[in-house]
C-alpha cells in the first residue's frame, strides 16, 4: 500500500482543534501528524483536498442496520430476501455508508450473522465499506421485538448463557440485546414494556463481559433504562425513557446516567424525504420529550454518542449520520461536543478507541476531508476526500 499525506487548513483530532495539519499514511496506518503548518514531507505525495479543507477521524455509526434497506417496509423486504440478496442488498448500504466517511458501523441486528459475512469480504476492501463491528441477531425472547432476526432465546439461564457464547464464539464484536420491546414487530411486548428481568440482563451482561465483548441493550422504556444500568451494560440504545401513558425522564435518573460508565445512544438524524417523518405511533406522541431529554444528557456531560438506526425507514437511509450531525449542531450543541461523539467517544463505546476515532500516530488510518466545518457545518456533505484503512474511496 502507498504512502501519502493529507494537508488540511484545520484539523479535529477526534478531541482537539488544531490549525494546518499534515498527516502521513503507510500500510493503512497513521504514521506522521505534524500541527507545525510545515509543508508535506519530501518525496511524499499529498492528496489534493483544496485549501480550506477540514481534516477529521472517519465518522462511527454506533447502531445500523445493514439488513434493512431503509424502504417503507424494510422488515417485510428481509423477510422476503434469501441470504444472497440480504448479503446483496446489505453490499449497497455498506457503500453508501462509506462514501460520505463513515469508516466504521456497528451493525445492532442482522440475520444469520451476515454482517460477518460482509465484514470478511470488506477487509480485502476497505473502499467498498466501513468496519463493521457485528453484533449478529439481537437477542429476543421467543416471538420477541425483531425475533424474525433469528436470535430468538428462552428466558432461561442455560439459554441466555448459550446465546453469548455462540455470539463470541462466531467472532462478533458486541452482544445486543432487546430489553425493552421495540415498534417494528407485531405482537410483541410494546417500547414501554420489559422483555427481560433485571437478572436475566445481568447474566447476559456477565458472561459476555467474562468473554471480553460489551453489551448494547436495546431500551425505550424508562424502568428498562434502570434494569440496563443496573445491569452494567455498555450502551444504552435509543433512550426514549417510554412509560406507559408518556415520557418520564426523571432527573435522578438522568444523573444516573451520567455518573455511570454507560454510553447512550440516542438513535437520531433524518433524511428529508421530502414527506413527514413515519414515525411509530408510540414515538409520535413522546417525540418532543424525548428529544428533550436527550439534549439534557448532552449538557448534563453523559457519554452521549448518536447514532441512527440506519436502515429502518426511508428517513434513515445508510448515509444519514452526517446529517444527524448537522441535525444536532443545529439543535444548539457544541460543534465539536458533536464531532467527538461521533468519532472518539463513540470509539470508547464500541470497545475500539485503541485505533479508531482519533487521528493520532498508530491509529488506523480512517479519514474524512470536508470543506471548513467551522464556517459551516453543513459542509461535512461537502466530501474532500474519504480514506479508510489507508485506502482513498472513490467518492462520486
Ligand atoms: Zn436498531
Amino acid at each position: 500500500m502507498a504512502t501519502f499525506a493529507v494537508r488540511a487548513a484545520r484539523m479535529f483530532d477526534g478531541t482537539r482543534l488544531y490549525g494546518p495539519t499534515t498527516v502521513t499514511v503507510e500500510d493503512g496506518r497513521i504514521v506522521r501528524v505534524d500541527t507545525t503548518g510545515a509543508p508535506p514531507p519530501q518525496g511524499v505525495p499529498a492528496i489534493d483536498v483544496g485549501q480550506d479543507a477540514f481534516l477529521l477521524p472517519g465518522l462511527i455509526d454506533a447502531h445500523v442496520h445493514l439488513a434493512f434497506d431503509a424502504t417503507t417496509d424494510p422488515v417485510a423486504a428481509l423477510v422476503a430476501a434469501d441470504d444472497a440478496e440480504l448479503l446483496a442488498k446489505m453490499r449497497t448500504a455498506a457503500e453508501r455508508a462509506i462514501r460520505v466517511g463513515i469508516t466504521t458501523v456497528r451493525d445492532l441486528g442482522d440475520r444469520n450473522y451476515l454482517s460477518l459475512a460482509l465484514r470478511a469480504e470488506l477487509a480485502d476492501h476497505p473502499e467498498n465499506g466501513p468496519e463493521i463491528l457485528p453484533a449478529g441477531p439481537p437477542i429476543t425472547p421467543p416471538g420477541g421485538h425483531c425475533h424474525f432476526l433469528g436470535g430468538e432465546t428462552e428466558r432461561t439461564t442455560a439459554a441466555l448463557l448459550a446465546a453469548v457464547r455462540e455470539r463470541h464464539e462466531r467472532g462478533c464484536a458486541v452482544v445486543k440485546i432487546m430489553a425493552s420491546g421495540g415498534n417494528m414487530t407485531a405482537g410483541s411486548a410494546p417500547p414501554y414494556a420489559p422483555q427481560f428481568s433485571l437478572a436475566e440482563l445481568r447474566l447476559v451482561v456477565d458472561e459476555a463481559h467474562r468473554l471480553g465483548l460489551p453489551v448494547a441493550a436495546h431500551a425505550h422504556a424508562t424502568s428498562v433504562i434502570r434494569d440496563a444500568l443496573d445491569a452494567g451494560v455498555d450502551t444504552i440504545e435509543h433512550m426514549s425513557f417510554m412509560t406507559e401513558d408518556g415520557v418520564d425522564a426523571d432527573p435522578a435518573l438522568l444523573a444516573r446516567i451520567v455518573a455511570s460508565d454507560t454510553f447512550v445512544s440516542p438513535t437520531v438524524g433524518y433524511f428529508d424525504t421530502g414527506r413527514p417523518v413515519a414515525h411509530p405511533p408510540a414515538i409520535v406522541s413522546r417525540l418532543a420529550e424525548i428529544q428533550a431529554a436527550g439534549r439534557k444528557l448532552f449538557e448534563l456531560g453523559a457519554k452521549v454518542v448518536p447514532s441512527t438506526d440506519a436502515g429502518i425507514g426511508t428517513f434513515k437511509p445508510h448515509d444519514v449520520l452526517p446529517l444527524a450531525v448537522a441535525q444536532l449542531v443545529a439543535t444548539g450543541v457544541p460543534m465539536l461536543d458533536v464531532l467527538a461523539a461521533v468519532t472518539s467517544v463513540a470509539a470508547r463505546a464500541c470497545h475500539v478507541a485503541d485505533r479508531k476515532g482519533r487521528i493520532s500516530v498508530g491509529a488506523d488510518a480512517d479519514l474524512l476531508v470536508t470543506g471548513d466545518l467551522l464556517d459551516d457545518i453543513g459542509r461535512i456533505s461537502d466530501i474532500r476526500a474519504v480514506i479508510h484503512a489507508g485506502v482513498q474511496v472513490p467518492t462520486n
